[in-house]
């Protein structure tokens, strides 16, 4: 959709901020209630969704689907609803008038009476130079996602705070060794968790260790890690067979930061599953759950989201 039609349309309903599984389903839901959502696509279309592979885990394909066939099928099944879709990247927004000015940049304003927040939680990669030609292929940043794909294989995980080693225990069930990779000696992990990943016998360590890139992308498949001892400058191949990456997500919710709620790491708050401190905004998806970050929890918080939109509105006589 043009982004000036969009613009001269007049107040919306609804805007919805993402295209990953909380916002398309939001959006599923907010079409079917005839109120022609607005849906805006950010930098990472499709979301974390269009990054993984196979999802084993999203009821009702008991085959499996592919991620971004998944969050393709969504896309048409809100448009099939009347969604309406612009690629856009909100700079800022005014969420204490009514209705909401949402600004895009270069002079581009657009009103709305609500708002649903789906713009997601971006995992932090490493930058390494063959680790985005091969993510997806060995390389991932969900564990329970990924993790089964690697059944009887040594793995590698990256990092040494609590998601790393709740990521490392998970795999533990399906890998026969797992290596914990942190760059350096102290862990940012609380006791309990670097604990149990200690004590796990299936679990070891290699600290003051940077992983400097990741083999072999010309196989499309992981191979090793090039590592180097940040105190000895040793430099070695390590074969694994997969890296998870367990080193934290941004939540893109930057472009709010002193108008919402927000905890010390920038997720949204929320009460009541998607109600922000302003009425009339809702968030949903992984910019407002550092705990689940599931497709099936994101599908369930847009929903919720939109049927939030729909009270509102109506409560309001719109
Ligand atoms: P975190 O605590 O910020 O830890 C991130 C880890 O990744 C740190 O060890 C950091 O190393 C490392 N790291 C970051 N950037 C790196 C880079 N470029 N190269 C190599 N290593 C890098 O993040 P988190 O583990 O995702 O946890 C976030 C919050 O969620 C925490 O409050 C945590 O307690 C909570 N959480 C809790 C649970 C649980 O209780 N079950 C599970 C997951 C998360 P440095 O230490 O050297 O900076």
């Amino acid at each position: 959709m043009n982004l000036k039609i969009a613009m001269e349309n007049s107040v919306r309903e609804t805007v919805i901020l993402g295209t990953g599984c909380a916002g398309l389903t939001a959006a599923i839901y907010a079409g079917r209630a005839n109120l022609k959502p607005l849906v805006i696509e950010g930098h990472e279309p499709g979301g974390q969704l269009s990054l993984t592979t196979l999802v084993e885990n999203f009821p009702g394909f008991p085959e499996g689907i592919q991620g971004p066939e998944l969050i393709d099928n969504m896309r048409k099944q809100a448009s099939r609803f009347g969604a309406e879709f612009m690629p856009g990247h909100l700079v800022s927004a005014d969420l204490m008038k009514r209705p909401f000015s949402l600004n895009f940049g270069g002079g581009k304003v657009m009103e709305t009476r609500t708002l649903i927040i789906a713009s997601g939680a971006s995992a932090r990669w490493l930058g390494l130079p063959n680790e985005h030609a091969l993510i997806g292929h060995g390389v991932s940043s969900c564990a329970t996602c990924d993790g089964f794909f690697f059944k009887g294989k040594p793995i590698t995980v990256i990092g040494g705070g609590d998601s790393a080693m709740e990521e490392a225990l998970f795999l533990s069930r399906f890998a026969t060794k797992v290596t914990i990779i942190h760059r350096r000696d102290h862990f940012r992990a609380s006791k309990i968790m670097l604990e149990r990943a200690r004590k796990h016998e299936k679990i070891e360590f290699l600290t003051d260790t940077i992983v400097e890139d990741v083999l072999d992308a010309s196989k499309k498949e992981v191979t090793a890690l090039k590592l180097r001892n940040s105190k000895t400058g040793k430099v070695w191949d390590f074969p694994t067979s997969a890296m998870f990456l367990g080193i934290g997500h941004e939540p893109n919710a930057k472009m709010f930061t002193g108008v919402l709620d927000m905890d010390q790491d920038g997720y949204l708050k929320t009460r009541d599953f998607v109600f922000t401190n302003v009425p009339g905004v809702f968030a949903c998806g992984d910019v407002q759950d550092r705990r689940y970050r599931q497709a099936i929890t994101a599908a369930g918080s847009g929903c919720a989201a939109a049927i939030e939109v729909e009270k509102f509105l109506e409560e309001r006589g719109h």
